[in-house]
């Protein structure tokens, strides 16, 4: 099967069941606390990726808007993006103009690779991280003033060449699973704690005290630090 085959596969595959009406709804609506940080971990891969790719073509930073192939000067077709529905079917329902924005792109990097595209096959998995998100269903992201936003919170609109020096995020299901188990878990020990108890949970990656901090804003918004106790593990805000 070439990269364009199997392009077309995953695409069409994308379930619109996710995404019907999603766009009405509260984020905490759609997916859960965990969910958003496992796709978060996509996006910042995803930036790390075009980062390492800006770095080989000598480019500073680029925007998500811009395609892959289009920084290595091809141009979509005029017809491109009506066509793109008629295709793929699903899409006549999924309302999310960076979705189909991407999957085009992916599509376009796809073709690149199998015409033998000496750029295009020194990063043949570049899209990987953004086509996994739609596949689980973390497609409904937005932009607003300079800021990608979505559920996960915010992530500039632009993306600098320096995030290819970041070590890379582990996207596999495995580690994407155990990144929502950990804040599932987090958020079952804080319920335990608002309602007294006081059963210790530990850490699920490393076996360690997991310890929360009820902390109180200027203002009386009351909000919870749970922290693993081995440094640089777990520790998140609630
Ligand atoms: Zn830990």
């Amino acid at each position: 099967m070439s990269y364009y085959e199997e392009a077309v596969d995953r695409i069409k595959n994308i379930d619109a069941n996710l995404y019907i009406g999603i766009s009405n709804k509260r984020y905490e609506e759609v997916r859960s606390r965990g969910e958003y940080e496992a796709d978060s971990i996509l996006i910042a891969e995803y930036y790390r990726r075009v980062g390492v790719f800006l770095q080989f073509i000598s480019k500073q930073a680029t925007s998500i808007y811009v395609g892959m192939d289009m920084l290595i000067g091809y141009k979509m077709d005029e017809n491109e993006w009506d066509n793109f529905p008629v295709k793929f079917p699903n899409f006549k329902e999924i309302d999310i103009m960076l979705m189909k924005l991407f999957s085009i792109h992916y599509l376009r990097w796809c073709s690149l690779l199998d015409s033998g595209n000496l750029i295009a096959l020194q990063f043949p998995d570049v899209y990987e991280p953004m086509i996994k998100l739609f596949e689980r269903g973390g497609g409904q992201i937005n932009t607003h003033h300079h800021e990608l936003v979505g559920g996960f919170g915010a992530f500039s609109r632009s993306i600098d060449a320096r995030r290819g020096n970041m070590k890379p995020f582990d996207i596999s299901d495995h580690a994407l699973k155990l990144i929502i188990n950990e804040v599932e878990h987090a958020e079952a020990y804080l319920a335990e704690y608002k309602r007294g108890s006081r059963i210790e949970y530990t850490c699920i990656r490393c076996g360690s005290r997991l310890l929360i901090h009820s902390n109180l804003t200027d203002y009386g918004y009351q909000w919870y630090k749970i922290k693993c106790e081995s440094e640089g593990c777990f520790d998140k805000n609630f």
